[in-house]
């Protein structure tokens, strides 16, 4: 799935390359797919889309929004999969979920793994959909700042009781961190994913935010993570240190054998000497 340091890379990919360019056609689907999203029929994205130009597209948190202007904001969220550009006179991939064919001949298709939001919205109604409305500052905004986060944890510790890799994880409290993205936070803050937070200590907290916030950048930087591929159909630039590849080797900081559990629903790999 897609995480925020993909989102953004797309989102740059696609002014580079795509802004500008006016759409000849607009389709929905080559394939059924019944955890895809839509706001449009077939029919009426087809109608909507034609002749629109594509402006300038943004990320925000797992969500990227991509203007057709004048008057329409495409929007996916949440999904992982392809998000392809073919070059004029290039082949199209046989299964899609979303295709835009531009007048010079150039092509932009979506293909989702496993779910994903393919939306269209009139211009500014987009910001009031669910989890668009109530986002919370993500990791690459000024916003998220170190006393934003210590509230944040204050505030999640009163309602409940959480997790590190809860925290990172669960209910976009931090937008557009995944499972992929935590693991290596986690270790970069040397915790246990199933460190409870109601307990982290002042310097631990500020350890955990250092990490948030250079891991994001780091992965942006590189045009996110190895395992993801941009709109060129590239592979990023960003290689985890703690993916499933990691279990049982040395421990890059300590030397200990990096281990596997289940936590919270998935797969964790971590360095159980220093992450406590
Ligand atoms: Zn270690």
């Amino acid at each position: 799935m897609f995480e925020l340091p993909e989102f953004v890379t797309l989102a740059r990919q696609i002014n580079e390359s795509l802004t500008g360019k006016r759409i000849q056609s607009g389709g929905l689907g080559s394939v059924a797919h019944k955890f895809v999203w839509y706001n449009r029929t077939p029919q009426e994205f087809a109608a909507l889309a034609r002749g629109k130009t594509v402006g300038s597209a943004y990320a925000r948190g797992k969500w990227l929004s991509i203007p057709l202007e004048p008057s329409l904001v495409l929007l996916l969220g949440e999904c992982g999969g392809r998000l392809l550009y073919h070059a004029p006179g290039a082949a199209l991939p046989q299964k899609y979920h979303l295709i835009l064919s531009f007048e010079d001949g150039s092509a932009l298709t979506a293909t989702t793994q496993m779910w994903g939001a393919m939306e269209l919205h009139r211009s500014g109604e987009e910001r009031d959909r669910q989890y668009i409305r109530d986002m919370r500052p993500a990791p690459n905004e000024t916003e998220f700042n170190l006393e934003y986060f210590s509230a944040l944890i204050d505030d999640v510790v009163r309602a409940e009781k959480k997790s590190a890799k809860g925290l990172l994880t669960q209910d976009q409290l931090i937008p557009g961190l995944g499972n992929a993205i935590a693991q290596d936070i986690l270790f970069a803050a040397r915790l246990d994913p199933r460190h409870p937070i109601d307990d982290l200590s002042v310097s631990q907290r500020r350890q955990l935010h250092r990490a948030i916030v250079r891991t994001v950048a780091a992965a942006i930087q590189r045009g996110g993570r190895y395992d993801e591929y941009d709109l060129y159909n590239q592979p990023g630039g960003y290689r985890r240190l703690m993916d499933k590849n990691a279990v049982g080797r040395p421990c890059p900081a300590c030397g200990a054998k990096i281990a596997k559990i289940q936590c919270l629903g998935g797969a964790c790999t971590f360095c159980p000497r220093c992450q406590r």
